[in-house]
């Protein structure tokens, strides 16, 4: 099967083509850690996850090297370094430094897993490669593209004449759109910093240019080429990255003679009930307080890989009861066909654990999560043997289960958080009488019952004779009354 992906670079769809298909080679760039990851910041970690999955059922799993970084040198976990320091925390800034990252990291590691996120095949710490960016910076400003001021190094961006062209700009509408800093060790304001100067108490490393520490965009340019080599297959991010991050992170790489990547990928960003993610507005979340809050990691990965990683997506509490109800009768529907972690061991040591065709097509057409799950619900209602082999299949692709053995524990609804006992005793009540209405063929009284639920905001699914159902955002428990 070819794998079609949208690249940014050229603005099309093209068939995807591996550099060496025994090891194809991707980089996406990870978080700043300095805080909980928020739900915009898992976005591109299950997006890039499941790119990853379907890369390795493609080409084998050990023929897919997966890079993702983590910037643990930056002002943010600076100031959360002072702030404890401040507060009286023992320990020098340095220590407080690595206390915060080792901590978030530890925290971004549960999180994602607990999002079915496999771990990427490596996963530097920008500070462990300090000395292939000092080498980097050197040799730029060697070849004329950077240069030293005042303990800072900067890149001159005019020195490399197809600067915007991932994002399609020019340099001086860039100029015109960007808050570029001006600085008097800059030859021109849109040059970026590659290395600058660090105070003795906070983290530094010694190099020509004094005591000081890399920039942002160089980490990416030399973590990527020391793990991957100087040109490898797809590079991903987030939409937010295009400019300035990615645009300098390719200005880095092409003057050091790098043909770097292939294909660049962007998925589109986060928002929350329609509205942008912010604190002021109250719909800031991390993904911690929605499992803390008793979503399951599935759901919260079901309703991202609902949209297509080049749409805006946008969560809503609607959307997270759906996908619960559908999870939920998924699970119990494979339960009730009789797959036991023993069934699946078993059906792939025969080698009877197929994928469906369909399925996998559409998941590689620019990997189309949406279409993919919409193909996976025609599949879980013609419920033959060889429908459900590739459900399950895909289920299991699509980093939806983990572990065959939990599958009875994600089908109970009682994991869900808790709904009022009177309002889960009424509604089960009226599904009682759904049922008895269908067992008496008044299909007419059956949906009745049915749309009374629905317009008290109760969704309800149907799948393999399991009942499930969950209150949606605008459920008003008045409506029940008096059904
Ligand atoms: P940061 O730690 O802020 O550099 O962000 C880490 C990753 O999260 C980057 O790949 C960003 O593109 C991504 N990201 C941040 N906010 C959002 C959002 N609202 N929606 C989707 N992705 C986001
Ligand atoms: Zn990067």
């Amino acid at each position: 099967m070819t794998i079609r992906l949208h690249n940014t670079k050229t603005r099309r769809k093209e068939d995807f083509a591996p550099i060496d298909p025994q090891n194809v080679r991707m980089y996406v760039c990870g978080p700043t850690v300095y805080d909980r990851a928020h739900l915009g910041n898992a976005r591109p970690v299950v997006v890039f996850d499941a790119l990853f999955r379907l890369l390795r059922h493609t080409y084998g799993a050990d023929h897919v090297t997966y890079v993702r970084n983590f910037t643990d040198v930056d002002d943010k976990i600076n100031a959360t370094a002072l702030a404890r320091q401040q507060a009286g925390a023992a320990g020098t800034l340095e220590d407080l430094v690595r206390e915060r990252s080792d901590e978030t990291i530890g925290w971004y590691h549960a999180d994602m897993d607990a999002l079915g996120a496999l771990r990427p095949s490596q996963e530097p710490r920008a500070t462990e490669f300090v000395g292939q960016m000092i080498a980097m910076t050197a040799a730029l400003i060697e070849k004329g593209h950077a240069y030293a001021k005042d303990g800072h190094v900067l890149f001159r961006v005019r020195s490399y004449e197809n600067y915007g062209a991932l994002s399609g700009r020019s340099v001086d509408d860039m100029i015109a759109g960007a808050r570029v800093e001006v600085a008097p060790f800059k030859e021109d304001p849109m040059d970026f910093v590659l290395w600058k100067p660090s105070t003795d108490d906070l983290p530094g490393w010694d190099s020509p240019w004094g005591r000081g520490r890399p920039g942002w965009h160089i980490e990416c340019s030399a973590m990527a080429a020391e793990l991957l080599g100087e040109s490898f297959d797809i590079h991903g991010g987030g939409n937010d990255l295009q400019f300035p991050h990615h645009e300098n992170e390719i200005a880095q790489s092409a003057c050091m003679g790098h043909g770097f990547a292939n294909v660049w990928l962007h998925n589109e960003m986060l928002q929350v009930e329609g509205k942008k993610m912010s604190k002021s507005l109250g719909n800031f979340f991390t993904v911690r307080d929605l499992l803390d809050n008793g979503v399951p990691g599935e759901v919260i990965r079901f309703v991202m890989l609902s949209t297509h990683y080049r749409k805006p997506m946008d969560w809503t509490e609607k959307k997270r009861g759906e996908a619960e109800a559908t999870l939920r009768g998924w699970y119990q529907l494979l339960l009730d066909h009789g797959f036991t972690a023993k069934l699946v061991a078993d059906m792939k040591a025969e080698g009877a654990w197929n994928a469906d065709a369909e399925f996998v097509g559409v998941l590689g057409n620019d990997l189309n999560t949406s279409g993919a799950i919409a193909r996976m619900h025609v599949m879980a209602k013609n419920k033959t043997a060889a429908t459900l082999v590739g459900f399950a299949h895909a289920l299991e692709l699509l980093g939806l289960i983990g572990d065959w053995a939990d599958l009875p524990d994600l089908a109970q609804a009682d994991a869900a958080p808790a709904v009022d006992p009177a309002i889960a005793a009424k509604v089960e009540a009226l599904l009682e009488q759904r049922k008895a209405a269908r067992g008496a063929k008044d299909f007419a009284a059956a949906d009745q019952v049915r749309d009374v639920l629905n317009a008290a905001g109760v969704q309800v699914s149907d799948a393999g004779g399991a009942v499930m159902w969950t209150l949606s955002a605008d459920f008003d428990p008045s409506k029940l009354e008096g059904a």
